[in-house]
This record gives C-alpha cells, structure tokens and sequence, in this order.
C-alpha cells in the first residue's frame, strides 16, 4: 500500500498547505508514521497565501496537537501563535458613523434560550493570525515526515471513468505571456497518489473542476463573501484600551442601513494582534447590488467611524490583504449524488473548498482543521480499499459533529440572501422549521443602482498590493482571462459600467483602448473576486507559476 520514493508518486497528495491539508498531513503521520504524504502548495513559503480574521475554536487543534506532542502548550511557539484568547465578545450594530449600539444582551438571551443566534459568541476562543498557525503547522508537518512542497501550482486533477483520480497535473513553467516555450521552459508534471485530498480553500481550482469532472452536486449555488483586512501597528496606550481578549464584530455602517439603504450583509470587525497591533476588516457579501460598490472603500469608511478611529489613529499600515469565504454553508457543499459524499472515491473535499464555514459563528477555521482530521482518520481505515476513502470521510464527519453543525447553521446566510440583512436575520431564528430557499448565485445580483450613500474613497490601492506583497513574473501567459471581450464591451459597460475595475482590490483590470482587459495579473492577490463577482461570469481565473502571488506573514 506506501509507496515507494518515486517522486512522482506518493500514496497521499493533499492539494493545498493550509490548516485544513496540514492537519490531515499531521494526522495522518500521528496514525501511521510509514505513510507517504505529500502536500504541495502554490504560495512562496508556508502562510504566504492563507488570510482570515481570524477567531479558532480550540476543540480540533487541541486534538490535533494533542496527537503529536503531550507538551504542546509549554513551546514558545504555542505561547506566541494562541497568545490571544476572547474573554471581551464585543458585537455592535453601528447605525452610523459615530454611534454604537452593543448587541451583546441580546446575543446571550439567545443562547440562554438555545436559539440558533446564540452561535455568535465567541469567548475562549484564540485569535490568530492564519499566516502564523499555518506555519507553524507547517513546521509539525515537516518534524513528522511530511513532505510539504511550496511553490508547486497544482493546475488539473486527472480522473479515470468512474470517477476516482490517478493523478495532479502541475503548472508548466518558464512560458512567455504568448504561451511560447522559454529556455528554460518545463512541462508541468504529473503527481500520482493512490488519496488525494483537496483543502486548497475557497473556491479551489482543483476542487472545483474535480466536483464538475466527478458530477459532485449542491443543492444550492456556493454563496461568497469579500474580506478585506489590514494589520495596524498602533500605540501601546490605544492596544491596552482594546486589549488582547477583544473581538469586535460590527453591523450596519457603512454597508448596511436598515430601510434607507445601503442593503448588503456583513460588516467590520476589529481583533488583537501581536502585542500594539490591531487588525481591522471587512466583509461583505458577494451578493451585492451596486455596480459601483469596492469593498476597500467601505473599509474606509469603517475606520472613520468614531468608535474604530479611537483604536488606529496614528497608527502605521503593516500587512494588507483580500479574500473571499464561501457562506453558503449546508446546502452548498458538494456531494457526490450517489453515496452522498464530500468527494467521491479516494479524493476527500475539506475545509472552505468544501464551504465548512459556519456563518452563525462567522468562523470555519476548527471545521478546517477538523475536517483534515477525519480525512486523515478515513484514509487509515481505507488503505485496502482507497474507492471508501471518500465515504469513510463523510461518515466521520457527520460523527465527529461537524455535520451537525453546519447543519444547525443551514438558514441563516441562505435567509438573509433571499430577503437581506432585515428580514432575513429575524426570519432565520426558525432555523430548521423553514424551507431551503431559491437563491440566485452572487454574480447575477449586481443591478444598475449606486452606493450613492458612500461615493468612493479613491482607496489606494497600489499601498494594499504593496503591503499583500504581492509578485508574479511580468513575462508569464496571464492567469485571468477575460472569456468574451464583447460582453464587456455592448453589455456590462453600457448596464454596470465595467465594474471589475472597481471591485478588484489590486487593480488588476484597466480599460486600454477602449477594451477591458487584466492589464496587471502581477498585482493579483488571488483573492477570486473577480471571478465570483463580474455580472456576466465572464472571468475565468487559473493558478500561476508557482511561488508567486501574495506574501501574508501575520494575516
Ligand atoms: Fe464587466 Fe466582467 Fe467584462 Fe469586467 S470582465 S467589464 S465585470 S463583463
Ligand atoms: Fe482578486 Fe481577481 Fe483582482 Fe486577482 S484579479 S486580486 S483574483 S479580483
């Protein structure tokens, strides 16, 4: 069953080295030490390419550390990544930009009473900073064997008739932008695995072309949100007042107005860094109507307000970021129709690129590592039969409670995309009585109306690509492609305006003699909200070389 040291073979490929893939990669070496895994990643070194607030429930990666190492807790490194733990939930409506109303008691009456709402707390929870986990993780994951390969972007996933993969076809390398062979050109090769394991986060190339290849099936659209964060280095007097247990969760200002509009879901949040830094975000979902709407304004516009302003006056810019999170949570994860698996056969679907975010906690993080550790687990129990591999996971899944979670979570995001942020988040406290709504998916709501309350803010967004770090080779073939530059031309720009060129938060698309082209790939932050977002889907984004793209260490 292992595999030998043929480079080109393994016995377990995980598609992504971020919590999710570490964690299978962890625990399966803690299961089976003689086990092969390999794990390859496309982001420069380990972290580079994973961003998130980010709040971690503590059940799974205790588990996880637990596993490896009984003295855990005493190492430097645990003390400085989970230096952060909630013991100040703090959950806002802000009507408008200098008012705050804390909706904290009524959050607790919820959970008092059971209701679906009382999810939203958060204390005891850690606060890390995903770059940081994942690297540490990283480092556990090379002590135990794991060879974990950075700078290899995974392109194709190969599978046979019946549905199970034999292969991962890599990114070829050293092309010009015409797709011509350079000198130092070589084909992309092809990874053969006997499991493949697909935790490449949201929205994953692989993933995605395994579900269409493999007829995996959501009951409904893959709903997403935009996040954008920035890491503050501020005052050591402003990061007493916050402290280090704070989370701040904020609605309303500036995207969401109840009845006078603007009527979009998500909003700020405010954590606790490394010691005197602050990072500060926000999220928004990609179901927004306005064709000229850019998320980073409404960061903005955020910050202004009185109550964020206090906590980051004066203070410096450290690291910038953008991602998308899928929300469309129980309804929108991919499963096989046959066996009901998240995946099929011997590849396993974890974490966000199977949407284990529970937008109720706003979190997904535990899910992630959890998820890797029943793909791990399921592995164990399939190696005389990989083509169980997938069903094993998903009955693990649904032991473990992962499931069930996700479950208890079903109506509130899909709630509030059928009726906004008003109706919808009142409507969903029915929780399991209510149906499964019809939802559109985020790239058909865009109208042709205005964020009229919020013009613009000309957010700069050559400081946002500098501070993401972000770099790719000028001369490679470009990663985005535009599928027909006439729907640009007769039909979004007269209805929407081209509105790529405002939503992209690195100013990847410019109009260039009249046409709308990814004039900039090399700024790209593989955020993939252009993707999700532009109104006609015609906007296809693929890996780069690997190694490239944005360089996050403290996101
Ligand atoms: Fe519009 Fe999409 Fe073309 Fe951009 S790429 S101009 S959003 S149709
Ligand atoms: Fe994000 Fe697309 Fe812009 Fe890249 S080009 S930064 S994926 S919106």
């Amino acid at each position: 069953m292992i595999s030998g040291n043929d480079l080109n073979r393994t016995s377990v490929l995980v598609v992504g080295a971020g919590p999710a893939g570490l964690a299978a990669a962890i625990q399966l070496k803690a299961l089976k030490s003689n086990v092969d895994v390999v794990v390859i990643d496309k982001a420069p070194a380990a972290g580079n390419h994973n961003l998130s607030g980010a709040v971690l429930e503590p059940r799974w990666i205790h588990e996880l550390l637990d596993a490896i190492d009984s003295e855990w807790r005493e190492t430097d490194r645990a003390k400085k990544v989970l230096q952060n733990v909630v013991s100040h939930d703090d959950i806002k409506f802000m009507p408008c930009g200098k008012m705050t109303v804390s909706m904290l008691p009524i959050i607790k009456l919820a959970k008092l009473f059971r209701l679906n709402f009382g999810q939203m707390l958060h204390t005891d929870d850690y606060v890390v900073s995903i770059s940081e986990l994942t690297a540490w993780l990283n480092e556990m994951a090379e002590k135990a064997g794991v060879e974990v390969l950075h700078g290899f972007s995974a392109e194709d996933i190969i599978v046979d008739e019946n549905g199970a993969a034999t292969g991962v076809k890599l990114v070829d390398q050293g092309l010009d932008r015409e797709g011509n062979k350079q000198q130092n050109y070589q084909p992309g090769e092809v990874i053969e695995a006997d499991f493949f394991v697909l935790a490449e986060g949201c929205c994953g190339l692989l993933s995605e072309k395994f579900i269409e290849k493999a007829g995996l099936k959501r009951q409904s659209p893959q709903l997403y949100s935009v996040g954008i964060k920035e890491l503050f280095s501020v005052s050591e007097q402003q990061f007493e007042e916050f402290t280090s247990g704070r989370v701040v969760h904020a609605m309303g200002w500036p995207i969401w107005r109840p009845v006078i509009g603007p009527n979009m879901f998500g909003g700020g949040i405010m954590y606790p860094g490394d010691k005197n830094h602050i990072c500060v975000g926000m999220i928004v979902g990609a179901d927004w109507k306005y064709c000229d709407f850019n998320p980073q304004d409404a960061l903005t516009r955020f910050k202004e307000h009185k109550f964020v302003q206090k906590f980051i006056e004066g203070g410096t810019l450290a690291e910038a970021g953008a991602k998308m999170i899928p929300e469309g949570g129980w309804y929108a994860i991919p499963r096989d129709p046959q066996s009901n698996a998240v995946g099929k056969h011997n590849v396993m679907i974890l974490g966000d690129s199977a949407g284990f975010v529970n937008m109720l906690k706003i979190k997904g993080l535990h899910n992630a590592i959890g998820s890797g550790i029943q793909a791990a687990e399921a592995i164990v129990d399939s190696f005389d039969n990989s083509n169980a591999a997938a069903g094993r996971y998903t009955e693990l899944l649904e032991k473990c409670g992962i499931m069930a979670e996700m479950h208890s979570a079903a109506n509130f995001r899909h709630s509030v995309a059928r009726f906004g942020p008003l109706v919808g988040m009142p409507v969903s406290v029915l929780g399991g009585l209510l149906p499964r709504w019809n939802v559109e998916p985020d790239f058909e709501a865009m109208q042709q109306r205005k964020y009229v309350l919020n013009p613009g803010t000309d957010y700069d967004k050559d400081t946002f690509t500098a501070m993401a770090q972000t770099m790719h080779r000028e001369e490679e073939p470009s990663h985005l492609s535009i599928l027909d530059e006439s729907i640009c031309l007769d039909k979004c720009t007269p209805t929407f305006g081209r509105p790529c060129i405002t939503f992209c938060p690195a100013g990847v698309y410019e109009t260039i003699q009249d046409e709308v082209t990814p004039a900039n790939p090399s700024n790209c932050v593989h955020c993939k909200t252009c993707q999700i977002k532009c109104p006609y889907d015609n906007i296809r984004w693929t890996v780069p070389e690997g190694g490239e793209g944005p360089r996050y260490g403290r996101m």
